[in-house]
């Protein structure tokens, strides 16, 4: 190799090292580009999850979640998959399907015709049967007999019957009783520990639905003066499981004088506050998730009788908890 070559190879050498320097620059500021487009991409889309997920509890977050023991207890379990289907496709909670279900044929073992003329498994009238009937196993007959049929068409029935916006309506108009309403929502509840949501959180008691004292000025029934009561008041016996109403963090699990035993749970964008319980399920400083029992019902504080009184603070003023949970329409 002549100067002249080795020049030659040297400035090769060293292009090919420029060249090679400026290929892994070049892969660096790419890399760094698609880095960040992906990071774009994940902060989008947990932007868009987020609003998705509020949109769900706001508007169609009346599905049921995980089974509880006593579910897997009653219902046949060959049934769970027919229930939960019917739940995806219609946008009904399994469980108050379960426990139409459960009330009206014992999950089929008692079908009959009954004294008013429903008919088959979920119990229809037979012109309501003809409107909504489906033909949810897809054998090419609707049978009022299949459970696979029948339950799909009662999730059709409550569906039409808005379901999303008013659950307690739908199923009255399944069967027009609130007696009835109530028993459903009461083994509902017991079937899955994600009771039917409302607008802002979940009804914090389930299956008791009496609210025996509301939000707003009443006569105090200790002090016999009146005063501005800061929450609803839910009768339920002693012992009573209750929930908590949205996701949060544990802020107070102490006695906490007039309120007795008292919870306080600071979500995202309120503090919830459960009053005059017999115990604590949870600790403070605890992470909460909406239905997690928290504390069981009972008369600690200035209590006349067993109660749950739940409170709703947003910027610290009281709010009525009724509207925040958005059952003025009757979603409870
Ligand atoms: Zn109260």
């Amino acid at each position: 190799m002549n100067l002249m070559t080795a020049a030659k190879a040297a400035y090769g050498a060293g292009k090919i090292a420029q060249d090679e320097s400026y290929r892994n620059k070049m892969v660096g500021i790419l890399a760094a580009i698609a880095l960040l487009a992906v990071l774009g991409f994940l902060l989008l889309g947990m932007c868009i999850s987020a609003v998705l997920s509020g949109m769900v509890n706001l508007s169609t977050g009346f599905k049921s979640g995980t089974a509880s023991n006593i579910a897997k207890a009653e219902i046949p379990s060959e049934l769970m998959p027919v229930f939960v289907n019917a739940q995806e496709k219609f946008g009904v909670s399994w469980a108050i399907l379960a426990a139409i279900a459960k009330t009206e044929t014992d999950f089929g073992k008692n079908i009959k015709v009954s004294s008013a003329g429903a008919i088959g498994f979920m119990q229809f009238m037979p012109a309501t049967w003809q409107a909504y009937k489906q033909d949810g196993d897809g054998d090419g007959i609707c049978d009022p007999s299949n459970a696979w049929d029948a339950i799909y068409s009662a999730a059709n029935y409550l569906q039409a019957s808005g379901f999303e916006k008013n659950p307690s309506n739908a199923i009255y108009a399944y069967n027009h009783d609130w007696g009835y309403v109530n028993t459903i929502l009461t083994i509902a509840s017991g079937y899955s520990a994600t009771m039917v949501p409302t607008g802002n959180g979940i009804w914090p008691l389930p299956g008791y639905l009496n609210i025996t004292s509301d939000f707003g000025y009443r006569p105090h029934p200790i002090k016999k003066k009146r005063l501005f009561h800061e929450g609803i008041d839910i009768g339920a016996p002693q012992g009573t499981p209750i929930v908590a109403a949205a996701d949060g963090r544990v802020t107070m699990a102490k006695y906490y004088g007039g309120y007795g035993l008292c919870v306080q749970v600071l979500t995202k964008d309120c503090l919830n506050v459960y009053g005059h319980m017999s115990g604590f399920a949870v600790r403070e400083g605890q992470n909460v998730r909406a239905g997690q029992v928290i504390g069981y019902v009972g008369s600690t504080g200035s209590s006349t009788a067993p109660h749950l009184h739940f409170g709703v603070y947003v910027n610290n003023s009281p709010c009525n908890p009724k509207e925040w949970l958005k059952i003025e329409s009757g979603n409870r």
